[in-house]
């Protein structure tokens, strides 16, 4: 599992854009248009609950490493809160929170009886051992066990984090818990209570808002040139759908960089070669910049990758007439702006992404009734929210004339302010 830093570490990293701030901003602008007062942003600008924990691991050669981790809640009038675990070595807490508020907006628009919810760990998985990852998954949930469980906060995957690490979290806290408790954490494998479709949910989710959105554009997705920006869970089996509904994918790429091909890459190929984390470049030669990816001619562009990768620096320079946000927050405020102003359709993270947190709430409802469904039935299902949620945005969008994010942002936040309403919280 040991890997080199990557490389093309600017476009991988966070750049000084803060995305709590531009969160909050949007937030400010989605209440006040709906007509809340100044209370309510008050109480949504910042999580509930927001705990930092130290995490002491036994490293392999036997020394103590202490990691750092957080916990953000940020609003559970609708119900518990919901939401992944990132190990990533460029974690922050603002970043964590942005993240836990993002959540209660995709929870709102995809209409589940959650919160937001956001977890992280600075930490490089890339350089730790399967041993010291276990460590530092179970040290985790010990450390944030008083505030999770199946009706109060339901931890996920995120950013690096996979199956595997949801099972040793079930574990460590069925045996605090001292009773099997699979609704604790969704994404977990599947014979340990996990859902038939969860792994592909949000790269499924996206491929049903592209197709939505070439409707939309009027132009067929089969032929259509895509690039996609990192080769996790998403950005991956994104690959593979597009690839396989005839899309031409002519650019991928990872943290350590990027592949070109005008005529359309061995998509079968590389998701063979990728490791656990995404990783494939690096079995190339003729590799490209992430910087120059973005800006390849293509029809379609989505970044599944990190924060911040279209800025004001690059927008002006991106030839697709579509992105759609795979990413959590991978556009900045400025960057939406610049897009929009140049018409191209900008389909924001919180709908776009939104298939994972639906296909985990699946997943919970399994675990709490104790009965499982098909694959069948879980694309059904997803394929509806998806398509109902992405036209509501889309049509309110076009109704008021403000972008999508504005709109998801309107739609999303709307549920957890009337809840806290009803509840007298503000
Ligand atoms: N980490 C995913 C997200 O950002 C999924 C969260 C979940 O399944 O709860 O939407």
């Amino acid at each position: 599992m040991v890997a080199d830093r990557p490389t093309d570490s600017t476009r991988q990293e966070n750049n000084n854009t803060d995305v709590l701030d531009s969160t909050r901003t949007v937030i400010k602008t989605a209440l006040e248009k709906l007509g809340y007062p100044d209370e309510v942003y008050e109480l949504f600008k910042d999580p509930i609950r927001m705990i930092t924990v130290r995490i002491p691991v036994r490293m392999d050669d036997g020394s103590i490493k202490v990691f750092t981790g957080y916990r953000a809640q940020h609003n559970d009038a609708v119900g518990p809160t919901k939401g992944g675990v990132r190990f990533h070595p460029n974690v922050t807490e603002r970043e964590v929170k942005a993240l836990s508020i993002w959540m209660t907006l995709k929870a709102g628009i995809v209409n589940l009886p959650y919160g937001g919810g956001k977890g992280g760990i600075i930490c490089d998985p890339r350089e730790m051992s399967f041993r010291e990852l276990e460590g530092l998954s179970r040290g985790y949930v010990r450390a944030i066990s008083q505030v999770v469980g199946p009706t109060k906060d339901i931890p996920a995957p995120d950013v690096m984090t996979n199956s595997q690490i949801m099972a040793w979290m079930m574990d460590e806290y069925s045996r605090i818990d001292e009773f099997n408790n699979p609704g604790f954490i969704t994404g977990k494998p599947i014979v340990l209570g996990g859902s038939h479709g969860r792994e592909t949910a949000t790269a499924k989710g996206v491929t049903i808002c592209i197709k939505e959105a070439t409707k939309k554009r009027g132009f067929d997705l089969k032929g259509a040139k895509v690039v996609v920006q990192g080769f996790g869970a998403a950005g991956s089996f994104l690959s593979k759908f597009l690839h396989d509904a005839g899309a031409k994918v002519v650019g991928i790429s990872d943290a350590y960089g990027a592949l070109h091909d005008p005529d359309g890459l061995d998509i079968d190929y590389l998701l063979d070669r990728r490791d656990s984390f995404g990783t494939v470049t690096k079995l190339f030669n003729n590799t490209i910049t992430n910087k120059e990816l973005l800006e390849l001619d293509c029809d379609i562009l989505v970044p599944a990758a990190v924060e911040n990768q279209i800025t004001e620096e690059n927008a002006q320079n991106i030839k697709a007439s579509i992105v759609v946000e795979a990413a959590n927050g991978p556009t900045t405020m400025e960057a939406t702006q610049i897009l929009t102003d140049r018409g191209i359709l900008l389909v924001p993270d919180v709908i776009a992404s939104a298939g994972g947190v639906t296909v985990s709430y699946f997943e919970w409802v399994q675990n709490n009734q104790g009965y499982y469904w098909s694959e069948e039935e879980i694309d059904e299902k997803l394929h509806d929210t998806m398509i109902k949620s992405f036209n509501t945005i889309y049509n309110t969008a076009q109704t008021r004339k403000i972008d999508m994010r504005l709109a998801a942002y309107m739609i999303g936040v709307r549920k957890t302010a009337e809840a806290s309403r009803f509840r007298g919280w503000v």
